[in-house]
């Protein structure tokens, strides 16, 4: 989960790091209690959670509380790539010596933990090493030694930060890993880190990304969530436990196992070029007991898309047994018929595996006209493709 700039902000000031004051608002009016409150100069920040924000024109300063109402009407609900802005953060503004790059991150591809820092921050630092990559220190960081002050002294040195702010540094090295770590972070990322007027080394913006999986470990967490982003139906699958991924096609997939599913995703995906490029609606995973419930929950949440032209059920029946998925399926269409969600769109169902002849017997006998039987995965791809194209 990736936070905004303020919650950002925030959680680097609950772990001692330097920020200046700051509040977020939704119109200008808040934004203007918020300068009011800071007093003075300061800067009005669009809250999009994409960078660049600077350049696109969403990082304004602001001489008072009347500039900072006007600023706050300018830039909410600009559109940053394609962001809209719905929040703004104003903050106490800084007189910017010098701008430093400072992060950490989760290195998947080397199996570690990576900081990334360099002199020359303010701008992207994929640019800088692009253009100046002598000026980016990549230093691995073991996870099981962090970042102590020795660790953080040695980064200091690889990146070459001046002696005046060396100190400063180390310090706010030391800080930014404890709360990595104490957080469950995939990355903190600090651009500028600042030198200013005084002397001081502060932290002006804050991208931070948790990791979801650590989520039961930090309760508070959850209330960080931008509730008005989450796909409605992704919501409402992740209440009813079910795994479920909104994609842009229009053939809804169904199946038993994240495996079956993904390679599912690529059938349909394959099958849909001989059909006008139809593509998968979704991903959904309905897990290991595909209970009637749980078929109808799926369902109805595939269902709901109405992007979704046709659905394709793919099980593989293991410890579940196809027959019992069978009855699940029809009993599903029958749940939803009772709730008023009468299905009205076409489902190709593939069953193998454990009782695989059970179960397509069930689905025979049912005889259900929107219910299509075929017992290969690549041809039932193909079908519930074709099927698509033609509602569309
Ligand atoms: P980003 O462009 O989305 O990364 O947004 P930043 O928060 O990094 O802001 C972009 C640039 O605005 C920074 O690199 C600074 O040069 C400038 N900036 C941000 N905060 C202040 C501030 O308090 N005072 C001044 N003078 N400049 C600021
Ligand atoms: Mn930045």
């Amino acid at each position: 989960m990736d936070l905004f700039e303020y919650q950002g902000r925030d959680l680097f000031e609950r772990h001692g790091l330097p920020v200046l004051g700051g509040g977020v608002a939704e119109t200008p009016q808040e934004a203007r209690a918020i300068a009011e409150r800071l007093g003075g100069k300061v800067v009005v920040k669009a809250q999009v959670k994409v960078g660049g924000r600077g350049k696109a024109g969403g990082v304004k300063l602001a001489d008072g509380a009347d500039e900072a109402e006007a600023r706050a009407t300018d830039i909410l609900g600009m559109d940053i790539k394609g962001h809209t802005v719905h929040k703004v953060m104003l903050a106490e503004t800084a007189d910017i010596v010098e701008e430093y790059y400072f992060s950490y991150l989760l290195d998947r591809a080397n199996r570690t933990f990576l900081c990334i820092a360099s002199v020359a921050g303010g701008m992207e630092i994929e640019t800088v090493a692009e253009t100046d990559p002598d000026r980016v220190a990549k230093v691995a960081i073991d996870a099981s030694k962090g970042v102590d002050e020795a660790k953080a002294r040695e980064i200091v040195a690889l990146a070459k930060f001046p002696a005046d702010v060396a100190e400063h540094v180390v310090d706010i090295a030391v800080k930014l890993w404890q709360a990595f770590v104490a957080e469950d972070a995939t990355l903190v990322e600090v651009n500028p880190l600042a030198k200013v007027g005084d002397g001081r080394v502060l932290a002006l913006d804050a991208k931070v990304t948790l990791d979801e999986n650590a989520g039961f470990r930090h309760p508070d967490h959850e209330a960080l969530e931008d509730k008005s982003a989450v796909d409605p139906i992704e919501q409402a699958a992740k209440a009813k436990n079910l795994n479920y991924v909104k994609l842009d096609g229009e053939v809804g997939i169904i199946g038993n196992g994240a495996g079956l599913v993904m390679s599912t995703l690529d059938v349909v995906a394959y099958a849909g070029e001989s059909h006008g490029g139809v593509k998968p609606a979704n991903f959904l995973d309905i897990g290991g007991g595909a209970s009637a419930q749980v078929m109808a929950n799926g369902l109805e949440i595939v269902l709901g898309d109405p992007a979704v032209k046709s659905v394709f059920v793919n099980v593989f029946g293991g410890i579940t047994a196809c027959d019992a998925v069978a009855n699940g399926i029809i009993q599903a269409l029958a749940l939803l018929a009772d709730r008023g969600e009468t299905v009205t769109k076409p489902l190709v169902v593939r069953l193998d595996g454990n009782n695989a002849e059970a179960g397509r017997a069930i689905l025979d006998g049912a005889n259900n006209p929107l219910v299509q039987r075929v017992d290969t995965m690549d041809g039932a791809a193909a079908r519930a493709a074709e099927l698509a194209a033609a509602g569309k």
